[in-house]
């Protein structure tokens, strides 16, 4: 634990001297509290649901305003990512905003479709969350984007609810850049078709291996069936960083494959320069990336998508975990 304690001043830089980016996952103040604490490089996935989870009325802009400001200003000036509502399926609240018995709630009116199908609902966050933007830099960040047209009707939202906010005389920041969760399959493949429309994007590997392996991320008799060790997940990881570096727009995962150091190695390898993970394993995290060799990784990523199936994926990590990490 002391060990561990020393790294909150280190950097997340590997042992050939590339840092990654670290951010952190937070759904309270705590957490923000933490981030802080921890050195991570600001909040890459603040999930606002909870403030609508733990209530019974839908919190008003100024609820929301006064939450996403505190999130911001508890960051001193490194940047908070905060997520539009991510409400339905696995994620219920008691507000009635998310539908009770859809027949297929995973495949439902959740996350964007949620937001967009509820009047006012998305405006009224975006106000929010563009008045935060005064107070030091935000990002936002949508879940559940399927393809282009969520992700335009957004951002002509974005564009409406920054004008009316300015209008009104509130300070807000000059750029407010708006990203897409990749976590639905269809985004990763289109992503060439929208990647234009999004400033950065941020994998959600919880609920992409979800779709992509047509295996519930809760349901425990799936047993090895969920997991990220797959290779059309490693395939479809490496394809969006690679579509995205060449695009030039920041990616992260935020799923919880990048809450593990055990994944660390893999994640490097596949090209990914920044990861958001909740606080309670960040710096085991970054202990797990000043322990790898990038270039090396990156020289044995060809052998990791060579691997056939769950055992050969396993067989790589083994043979690339860094003794000291
Ligand atoms: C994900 O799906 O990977 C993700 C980060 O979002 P959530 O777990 O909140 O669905
Ligand atoms: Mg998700």
């Amino acid at each position: 634990r002391r060990q561990l304690n020393r790294l909150r001043r280190e950097p997340s830089r590997t042992l050939d001297g590339t840092d990654i980016k670290l951010w952190a996952n937070a759904e309270s103040r705590e957490d923000v509290a933490e981030a802080h604490a921890l050195g991570a490089a600001g909040v890459g996935l603040y999930r606002t649901e909870f403030l609508f989870m733990g209530s019974r009325e839908i919190p008003d802009e100024e609820t929301q305003f006064r939450t996403y400001r505190d999130a911001v200003i508890g960051m001193t000036g490194r940047t908070v990512t905060i997520r539009t509502l991510d409400l339905g399926a696995d994620k219920a609240d008691k507000t009635g905003l998310a539908l009770r018995d859809e027949p297929n709630p995973a495949l439902g009116l959740r996350g964007v479709r949620l937001s967009l199908a509820r009047e006012g609902l998305l405006h009224t966050q975006l106000r929010a969350i563009v008045r935060a933007s005064g107070y030091g830099p935000v990002r936002i960040l949508v879940p559940m984007i399927s393809g282009a047209e969520e992700m335009r009707t957004v951002r002509a939202m974005l564009r409406g609810v920054l004008a009316e906010v300015r209008a009104q005389g509130h300070e807000v920041a000059a750029q407010v850049p708006l990203g897409a969760m990749i976590e639905v399959p269809s985004a990763a493949l289109a992503l060439p078709a929208f990647i234009g429309a999004c400033d950065f994007l941020s994998i959600g590997t919880n609920d992409l291996v979800q779709y992509l392996l047509a295996a519930d991320r809760n349901n425990d008799a799936l047993g090895e069936l969920y997991t990220p060790l797959h290779p059309a997940v490693l395939r479809l990881l490496r394809d969006v960083v690679r579509i995205a570096n060449r695009r030039g727009k920041p990616v992260a995962v935020c799923g919880e494959i990048a809450g593990d150091p055990l994944f660390v190695p893999l994640l490097l390898a596949l090209g990914l320069g920044e990861l958001s993970l909740h606080p309670a394993t960040l710096l085991e995290v970054r202990r797990a990336i000043r322990a790898c060799d990038l270039s090396l990784l990156r020289t044995r990523a060809p052998a990791l998508l060579r691997a056939r199936d769950r055992a050969g994926i396993e067989q790589w990590l083994a043979a690339n975990t860094p003794e000291h990490s």
